[in-house]
């Protein structure tokens, strides 16, 4: 995979993006008022109110460049484009998280249906939902929404 060894020079750009990045992220807000002040209100919608965003609309659902997709509240680096695959279902799909990423996993009975939600154990944003219709090695699909995920690109 043309990943790794891409030369030094766009490294040292991709750094000082990636420390002005982690300091606004990595602060998670303490209030719902500071929340709306961090994220756009379709970011909000999703993430602090269990929101999904309309199938195919998201900015992720068709992306392919490789990175890591973040926590849009806290930026703890939560799944990377190495297993993301087209599931078309118009929302960006996982089939594994990150190692080591704070996701958690809730039973949610809304909308009249079983569900298994996942959030970001770290700062309790709603991501979206993991269902067990998945491809190899794992079986899972993590139907992840674009709002609650910010792509840092490798
Ligand atoms: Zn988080």
């Amino acid at each position: 995979m043309p990943i790794s060894g891409s030369g030094s020079r766009p490294r040292k750009e991709r750094r000082m993006t990636e420390t002005n990045t982690a300091t606004e992220n990595t602060s998670i807000p303490t209030s719902e008022r500071e929340w709306r002040k961090k994220l756009t209100p379709m970011q909000y919608y999703v993430a602090r109110e269990a929101g999904t965003e309309r199938p195919f609309s998201g900015e992720y659902w068709n992306e392919k460049d490789p990175g890591t997709y973040m926590c849009i509240g806290c930026g703890a680096p939560l799944f990377h484009s190495d297993e993301k695959f087209d599931s078309s279902s118009g929302w960006p799909s996982f089939y594994d998280k990150v190692e080591g990423a704070p996701v958690e996993e809730h039973t949610d009975h809304s909308l009249g249906m079983v569900r298994t939600e996942v959030t970001c154990g770290n700062c309790q944003c709603h991501l979206g939902h993991v269902f067990p219709d998945g491809p190899r090695p794992t079986g899972l699909r993590y139907c992840i929404n674009s709002a609650s995920v910010d792509l840092k690109r490798d």
